[in-house]
C-alpha cells in the first residue's frame, strides 16, 4: 500500500479543504507514492516522539498540530529544532502529515472524541461552517437523469449531514442552435433545436467541485454540457466547530467535575460557575475553544468544557454557564484514538498486516506544581 492510498482515505473523513485559511493542514514533509510500512500517531512532533517512530520503523507519522506553520525562511540544523526535525524526517525517509483543523471540523473529530470520551450521547456539532457549499445545476436528458446524477454521488456531491444522494429535478425545455462544427446528441446542427431536460440541482462541497465536474462531464452525453457553479451562504451539516451532547443522567456539580476530571485524566480543572446546580446538556471542543462560549450559552448548555480560556472569557461566563479550562493537550489527546479506530477499520478491510502506533509517552509541555 502507498502511504498517498492511506492519506487519501483520512481526506474522505477529514479534507484539507474545510480546515481554518490560516492552517496548515495536510503534507508537512515526504513523498507519498513510498510503500507504507507503519503508521505513527502523535499530538504533535518532539524529538522523543520522532524517535520511537523510527524505532517502531514507522515512515508515516500523523500528528495533529503541524510542524510547519509559519513560513521558513532558512533550516538551521544547529540551533532550531524544527530544522532538525525535519533533518530527521528526510534522513530517515519518513512522511509527516498533519491533520489539523481539518480534523477539528469533521464530524467524529476531536471535539466529537472528547464528547464520547465525557460519555455524551445525542452530539452534534455546536456550531456548523458556511463558505464551504456551492451548488451545481446541470440540464440532462430525462434518460440521463440517472448515469448522470449517479456519477456526480459518487465522487461525493449531494450529501447533507447524514442523507447522500440528495438532489432536486424539474422538468423544462432547453434550446440550443449548433454551428456547421457542431455534432449534437439530439437534433441537427444548424438547426434551432427544442428539447426537453431536467435541472438537476446537487450541492458540493468546494474541494470536491473538480472530481464531480469531471464525473457529470464524463456521464453526460452532450457535446456541450449546460452547467452553472453557485455559492451559497449556507452553512453545511457536514462540518462544524465544538460538540454538544447529553449525559445519560444529570449530575451534581461536584459529580460533573469527578466524571471530567476521570475521564480525561486532569487533576486541575480552572473553572467559573455557571447557574445551573445539576449538569445534563454539555458542550465541549477540544483545543482553543473559547470563541464557542456564545453558542454555548445560545444552546443553553449547562457546562462548556475547552481550553486556553484567558481571564476575561470566564468572567463573561461566570453564573451563566459552567466553563471549564480542562487543559489544550488534555482535551485533545483522545483524537489519536478516533484516528487510529479509522485506520484500523480500513487495514483490517484490506487484509493489511500494517500497525498503528499510538506514541506512548506525553508531548505536553505544560505541567503542574503540587506541594
Ligand atoms: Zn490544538
Amino acid at each position: 500500500m502507498r502511504i498517498g492510498e492511506l492519506i487519501k482515505y483520512l481526506e474522505c473523513w477529514a479534507p484539507p479543504g474545510v480546515s481554518w485559511e490560516k492552517d496548515n493542514s495536510g503534507l508537512q514533509t515526504g513523498n507519498t507514492e513510498e510503500t507504507l510500512k507503519s503508521i505513527f500517531l502523535c499530538l504533535e512532533l518532539t524529538p522523543e516522539a520522532l524517535s520511537e517512530a523510527i524505532r517502531k520503523n514507522c515512515n508515516l507519522i500523523i500528528t495533529h498540530h503541524p510542524l510547519i506553520f509559519r513560513p521558513i525562511k532558512n533550516l538551521n540544523f544547529q540551533t532550531d529544532k524544527i530544522s532538525q526535525l525535519i533533518k530527521q524526517l528526510i534522513k530517515h525517509d519518513i512522511t509527516l502529515y498533519s491533520s489539523h483543523t481539518s480534523l477539528d471540523f469533521s464530524k467524529n473529530g476531536v471535539s466529537y472524541e472528547l464528547a464520547k470520551t465525557l460519555g455524551l450521547n445525542q452530539i452534534r456539532f455546536l456550531e456548523n461552517i458556511d463558505g464551504k457549499l456551492l451548488k451545481i445545476i446541470v440540464f440532462v436528458p430525462e434518460e440521463n437523469l440517472e448515469s448522470v446524477s449517479e456519477a456526480m454521488f459518487s465522487a461525493r456531491a449531494g450529501i447533507i449531514g447524514e442523507y447522500s444522494k440528495c438532489s432536486f429535478n424539474t422538468k423544462g425545455t432547453g434550446t440550443f442552435l449548433g454551428s456547421s462544427g457542431s455534432n449534437p446528441h439530439k437534433g441537427i446542427k444548424q438547426n434551432f433545436e427544442k428539447t426537453g431536460e431536467i435541472k438537476l440541482e446537487v450541492l458540493v462541497h468546494h474541494w470536491d467541485l473538480n472530481n464531480v465536474l469531471k464525473s457529470m462531464i464524463k456521464a453526460h452525453p452532450y457535446e456541450e454540457p449546460a452547467y452553472d457553479v453557485i455559492s451559497l451562504k449556507n452553512k453545511t451539516s457536514n462540518y462544524g466547530m465544538g460538540a454538544i451532547g447529553l449525559l445519560p443522567e444529570p449530575l451534581s456539580v461536584n459529580e460533573f467535575f469527578k466524571l471530567v476530571s476521570e475521564k480525561i485524566s486532569v487533576k486541575n480543572l480552572k473553572f467559573t460557575p455557571g447557574n445551573k446546580t445539576e449538569i445534563k446538556y454539555v458542550a465541549v471542543c477540544g483545543g482553543s475553544g473559547s470563541d464557542l462560549l456564545n453558542s454555548a450559552i445560545k444552546f443553553k448548555a449547562d457546562a462548556f468544557i475547552t481550553a486556553d480560556v484567558k481571564y476575561h472569557t470566564f468572567h463573561d461566563a461566570f453564573e451563566k454557564i459552567l466553563l471549564i479550562d480542562a487543559g489544550h493537550y488534555e482535551t485533545e489527546i483522545f483524537s489519536l484514538n478516533a484516528l487510529q479506530r479509522y485506520f484500523e477499520e480500513y487495514l483490517i478491510k484490506t487484509d493489511s498486516k500494517i500497525r498503528v502506533h499510538k506514541y506512548s509517552g506525553c508531548t505536553n509541555p505544560v505541567k503542574f506544581y503540587n506541594n
